[in-house]
């Protein structure tokens, strides 16, 4: 088992415009390539979870949505970058055929993303990291028993996911520094 990086996708890595799913509108958020970079050096697998509730609520198909990570791999392959697995959860609370079924398990804050990517890839979820824009995305990585970090901290002279990435980094792996 080994511990793996965690990254929410809307307002996280990239810019988001409500329920973004045109390959059009992709943009990197500032300094996510640069974070993406630092935690490539330091050997660390990225996964990609996040909630594409637009689906349920039919404001764009899975295939949208999977055409959208295609151009995002892409974009991230231009440095160097891939993500090993991307996981969505295509449910929403509001949607007509979720209201007679119970919540879904996977809709963050729930946990089951995480829990779903750390067994299909044997990935120790204690020595993890999540990160994101919303208390769901922090919510989720607690709940799978991650350390979890909003995607930057103005108080504490951390204004973008590049410099966050190079704390976390140096704070729960410092054996895999480059010097
Ligand atoms: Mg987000
Ligand atoms: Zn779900």
């Amino acid at each position: 088992m080994q511990p793996a990086i965690f990254l929410d996708r809307d307002e996280t890595l990239t810019v988001d415009k409500g329920y973004t799913y045109k390959i059009s509108e992709f943009q990197w958020k500032t300094g996510a390539p640069e974070a993406l970079k630092l935690f490539k050096e330091a050997g660390l697998p990225l996964f990609i979870v996040t909630n594409q509730g637009g689906i349920a609520l039919g404001y764009f198909t899975e295939a949208d949505m999977q055409a959208f990570h295609a151009h995002l791999q892409a974009e991230a392959a231009k440095f160097d970058v891939e993500f090993t697995d991307i996981a969505f959860c295509p449910h929403h609370p509001d949607a007509e055929d979720s209201k007679k079924d119970k919540p879904c398990t996977c809709r963050k804050p729930e946990p089951g993303l995480l829990f779903a990517l750390a067994e299909k890839w044997d990935i120790d979820l204690s020595s993890s990291v999540m990160i994101g824009d919303r208390q769901s995305d922090i919510g989720a990585g607690q709940n799978a028993g991650c350390a979890a970090y909003f995607d930057c901290d103005f108080a504490a002279d951390r204004p973008t996911i590049a410099d966050q990435a190079a704390y976390i980094i140096q704070k729960h792996f410092p054996d895999r520094m480059t010097p």
